[in-house]
């Protein structure tokens, strides 16, 4: 049966570390704050964006939440971007997606100043990510990368292949996984015969959003299986895209869904919060 790689306590240890770090800026007279928006009331977005303020809590950050209605006009927001980013208190923006549909979310992105793109979604962010010489990492993929290098699992010259083609899970996970030497695989809704793929990978990413998407008769024994995905069941559980408790039996290493990825997506979120009041100081 294969190591059910924790997560949730990876995510625990690594905010216990930035929590020394944010005493240490504190300190100095930094306090690191970090500003979350959120538009409308999807439940999704407004679970993550409380679980994010609670992080941020914890670990001393200083949060600014800002609500805005779902009829909020793009211009307004965009008002409220540039004040944050004139704000020199201020050292992370955050903007939850998705946003209603009468706002343009290239031009949120667009907007937030590279400096304070926490969530390394600003194309220039993004253009650092593709060299491999960035300041931001992209939180879930570098979530994933931590728990790889937690349970030493080495990607140089193995086959992994990503499933999910985003951008903000599936491209740069690509590029993190290649800067770490894996020949990497990209799979996505026009692949054909997805099985072909998954089977021959060492590592396999799944980022997708469908639940059982991943079965046992895809994978290869011993690979090591990181399921991306939260999709809630009409029953109110989460699960992933794989099939867990059949994946497990075959897998030498599986995340569990809750409590694996989500949580380290968090733990990044917080780390590129304080690399960001670090530069200040
Ligand atoms: P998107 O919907 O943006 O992307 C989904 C990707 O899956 C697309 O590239 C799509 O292909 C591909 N896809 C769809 N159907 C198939 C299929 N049958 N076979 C292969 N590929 C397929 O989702 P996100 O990347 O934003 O998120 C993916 C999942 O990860 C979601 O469940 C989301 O909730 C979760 N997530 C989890 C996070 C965490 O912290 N754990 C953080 C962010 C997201 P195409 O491009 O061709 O449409």
């Amino acid at each position: 049966m294969a190591v059910i790689m924790d997560g949730k306590a990876l995510s625990e240890k690594l905010k216990n570390n930035l929590k020394n770090e944010v005493e240490g800026l504190k300190n100095k007279g930094k306090n690191p704050c970090l500003a979350v928006i959120i538009v409308g009331d999807n439940p999704a977005s407004k679970i993550y964006v409380n679980n994010k303020k609670k992080s941020c809590e914890a670990l001393g950050i200083k949060s600014l939440e800002y609500a805005l209605p779902a009829d909020t006009t793009e211009e307004k927001l965009l008002t409220l971007i540039s004040s944050l980013n004139e704000d020199e208190s201020v050292d992370g923006i955050l903007c939850q997606l998705p946003l209603p549909s009468h706002i343009c979310e290239k031009n949120v992105i667009n907007s937030i100043s590279p400096e304070k793109d926490v969530d390394a979604f600003h194309p220039e962010n993004v253009g650092h990510i593709m060299i491999g010489d960035y300041t931001f990492l992209p939180c879930t993929p570098a979530g994933v990368m931590e728990i790889l290098k937690e349970y030493d699992i080495d990607v140089s010259g193995k086959n992994c292949v990503v499933v999910g083609r985003s951008n903000i899970v599936g491209k740069p996970m690509t590029m993190l996984l290649l800067k770490e030497n894996a020949t990497v695989t990209v799979c996505h809704s026009r692949t054909q015969n997805l099985c072909e793929f998954t089977k021959k990978a060492d590592v396999l990413v799944s980022a997708v959003g469908k639940p059982n998407l991943i079965t046992a008769d895809m994978i290869k024994e011993n690979a090591v299986v990181i399921d991306v995905a939260i999709n809630r069941l009409e029953s109110g559980k989460l699960c992933g895209d794989v099939d867990f408790e059949a994946v497990k039996e075959k897998a030498s290493y599986i995340t569990p869904v809750p409590g694996g990825v989500g949580p380290m997506t968090i733990a990044t979120l917080m780390k590129n919060t304080v690399t960001a009041a670090k530069k200040k100081v």
